[in-house]
């Protein structure tokens, strides 16, 4: 599933791509992925609008729209957004949106397993993602992170894990950013010692902002808005590396199960 780091590539991409563009035409092919709470459709009502800014919020791409309203995207596991220049349509596999511009560019959503949703706010509705702080934000401080873990029990692999707290670090950042740090994924949060906490925190936005920098983490489906592989796969030091040589240490990665996912860590180097 796309993390932080590729939603915002994905976002970056698009928004250097479509913002100023008018919205022409709108195809919809699967009416369960274009949602919409006001019951509005997309091919009825977008025409005419024009895209203002293109963002990120936690793992959501959000599309601004000069009307007020806005586009949010979550790809989830095999979500695509497609920039395509002007020229002949090019077919993309598994296409289920098409937004069309005034300009004969277009931006698509494929998606081969269909759990990808685009929705259509109005300009009153609330709506937060799911809540968690940005690990990249000011807000984001040292002090704030180490007083979230005091009394969290779950494993601190879990606890990054956890949306509702802080938004866009998934599996493969949490393992990267427990190995950057010198922590055992499975020792409970409060358990964690402050220095810790500190290494922790600054792994876990060195490691985000290192992969922006590499375009993302091209592991399973992710492509940009053009449609490239990311670039920070061959810089991973534990994730999917099962049996492989720690870079820092030497033994052997070693994979188990925690908070129901695969993790991948350093039994010597991690404590
Ligand atoms: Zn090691």
């Amino acid at each position: 599933m796309p993390e932080l780091p590729e939603v915002e590539t994905i976002a970056r991409g698009l928004a250097n791509a479509v913002v100023g563009k008018t919205i022409g035409t709108v195809t919809v092919s699967m009416a369960k992925i274009a949602v919409s709470v006001s019951g509005r459709t997309f091919a009825a009502d977008l025409p005419g609008d024009t895209i203002v800014a293109v963002g990120r919020r936690a793992k959501f791409i959000v599309i601004a729209l000069a009307s007020g309203r806005r586009l949010t995207v979550h790809l989830r596991l095999t979500g695509r957004l497609i920039y395509q220049p002007a020229g002949p349509r090019e077919p993309y596999p598994y296409t289920h949106i098409s937004i069309d511009f005034t300009d004969g560019t277009r931006v698509m959503f494929a998606d081969i397993r269909q759990f990808g949703r685009m929705r259509l706010l109005e300009p009153e509705e609330v709506w937060d993602a799911d809540g968690g702080i940005e690990p990249l934000s000011e807000g984001f401080t040292c002090e704030l992170f180490l007083s979230m873990l005091d009394g969290r029990r779950t494993p601190i692999k879990g606890f990054l894990l956890d949306q509702s707290r802080i938004a866009g670090v998934g599996n493969i950042y949490a393992c990267e950013a427990l190995w950057e740090a010198g922590i055992r994924p499975n020792r409970p949060a409060h358990k964690v010692s402050k220095p810790a906490r500190r290494r922790l925190h600054s792994a876990i936005r060195g490691v985000l902002a290192r992969s922006i920098e590499a375009r993302g983490t091209s592991v399973d489906d992710y492509v940009d808005a053009e449609g490239l592989k990311g670039g920070f796969q061959n810089q991973l030091s534990v994730y999917g590396r099962l049996g492989q040589p720690c870079p820092r240490c030497g033994k052997p990665i070693v994979r188990t199960v925690i908070s129901q996912r695969g993790t991948w860590w350093c039994r010597n180097c991690q404590k």
